[in-house]
C-alpha cells in the first residue's frame, strides 16, 4: 500500500479506537486465518471475583487471610487483586498493609503459575496445581474434589501452601466479554478460525470455551509455551493474530503475525502488540482485519 493509503487508514482506525502501530501491520492484517485468543482479560472481563473459600487444615479464617493478602498484595495479577479484596472484607478489622506485623520478604512472581514469598517465618505460595507440584506440595483428595466442583462451573482454583502443605483454596469467577461469542461466529463467517491459549487449567479453559463457541484450545500454558502454539501454527502454514492482555501475552503478541493488545491491558503488553484495541471490546479484531482489507484492496 502507499505511505498515503496507510496514513489514511491508520487515521480511520485511530478515530475507532483501533491503533495501529505503522503500516508492516495493516499489510498484514488482511491475510490473517486464524485468530489466537487468550482467555483472562482478553475473552473475559478480567475482573474475577471470589465465589467460594475452603480451608483444608487447622487454620483461621483470619490467618488464612492474612496470609494471602500478605503474599497477593504484592502481585499485579487480576485474581491477585480479586482475592485481596474479598479477604480485606472478610476482615472487617483488616488495615493496609497489615501482614500481622510478619516481614514479607524474598517475593517471587512464576509466570503463568501464580507466586511465593516469605511471611515472617513461613515460606507461603499461592497459585495452581501447577506451582504446587513444581515445589513439590501434595495435593490430597480433598483438595481434587474442591477443583472438580468448581472447574465444571467455569470457575478457577487458587490454592494457598504454608511451609509445603497446601492450607486452603479459593474460587473465582470471571464472565466471558458479552461480545465474545459474536465475534468468534463472525470471524468463522469471515473463514477466520479462532483459537484460545490460557495460562489457567484445561477444565476451566474448556468450560469458558464451549460458552463462547470455540473449539480449539490450548491450557496450563506458560507466557512462552504460548509463543511456541504461535510458532507451531505458522509453520503449518496459519497466518496468526494473537490478541492478548497480560504480561504474560507479550512473547506470543510479538510472536504472532499481528499482536493485538487490549487497551486495558498491561504497558507490556500494550509495547510488545502491533495494534491496540483502545475499547477493549472484542469487536475490534474484526475492525482491524477489516481495515486492513479495504486499505489493500483498494490498492490492487
Ligand atoms: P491467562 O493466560 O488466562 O491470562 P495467566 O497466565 O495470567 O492466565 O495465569 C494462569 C494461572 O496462574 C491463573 O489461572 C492462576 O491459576 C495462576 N496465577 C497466576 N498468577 C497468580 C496470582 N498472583 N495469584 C494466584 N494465582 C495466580
Ligand atoms: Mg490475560
Amino acid at each position: 500500500a502507499t505511505p498515503t493509503a496507510i496514513m489514511v487508514a491508520t487515521g480511520k482506525g485511530a478515530s475507532q479506537g483501533v491503533l495501529i502501530k505503522g503500516g508492516n501491520a495493516l499489510e498484514k492484517a488482511h491475510k490473517v486465518n486464524t485468530v489466537v485468543f487468550d482467555k483472562t482479560g482478553t475473552l473475559t472481563v478480567g475482573k474475577p471475583e471470589v465465589v467460594s473459600a475452603i480451608l483444608f487444615s487447622r487454620i483461621s479464617m483470619e490467618e488464612f487471610c492474612n496470609t494471602t493478602i500478605a503474599v497477593e498484595a504484592n502481585s499485579e495479577h487480576p485474581i491477585a487483586k480479586a482475592i485481596v479484596q474479598h479477604a480485606k472484607n472478610r476482615l472487617p478489622n483488616h488495615k493496609a498493609e497489615n501482614t500481622n506485623g510478619s516481614v514479607v520478604e524474598d517475593f517471587e512472581v512464576h509466570p503463568g503459575a501464580g507466586v511465593g514469598c516469605k511471611v515472617g517465618a513461613k515460606t507461603v505460595l499461592v497459585g495452581n496445581k501447577r506451582l504446587m507440584r513444581s515445589f513439590n506440595v501434595p495435593i490430597g483428595h480433598e483438595v481434587e474434589n474442591y477443583f472438580t466442583d468448581n472447574e465444571r462451573l467455569a470457575r478457577t482454583c487458587v490454592l494457598v501452601a504454608i511451609d509445603g502443605k497446601v492450607v486452603g483454596a479459593v474460587a473465582v469467577t470471571d464472565p466471558v466479554k458479552p461480545e465474545a461469542a459474536r465475534v468468534v461466529s463472525y470471524l468463522q463467517s469471515m473463514k477466520i478460525r479462532s483459537i484460545m491459549v490460557t495460562g489457567d487449567n484445561w477444565s476451566t479453559a474448556n468450560a469458558i470455551a464451549a460458552e463462547i463457541g470455540i473449539e480449539n484450545v490450548f491450557a496450563e500454558t506458560d507466557p512462552l509455551g504460548k509463543a511456541d502454539k504461535i510458532k507451531e501454527l505458522q509453520t503449518k502454514g496459519m497466518i496468526v493474530a494473537m490478541v492478548g492482555d497480560g504480561i504474560n501475552d507479550s512473547p506470543a503478541l510479538v510472536a504472532a503475525n499481528v499482536g493485538m493488545a487490549i487497551g486495558a491491558g498491561t504497558d507490556v503488553a500494550i509495547e510488545a502488540a502491533d495494534v491496540v484495541l483502545i475499547k477493549s471490546n472484542l469487536e475490534d479484531v474484526i475492525t482491524a482485519i477489516d481495515l486492513s482489507k479495504k486499505t489493500i484492496s483498494r490498492i490492487r
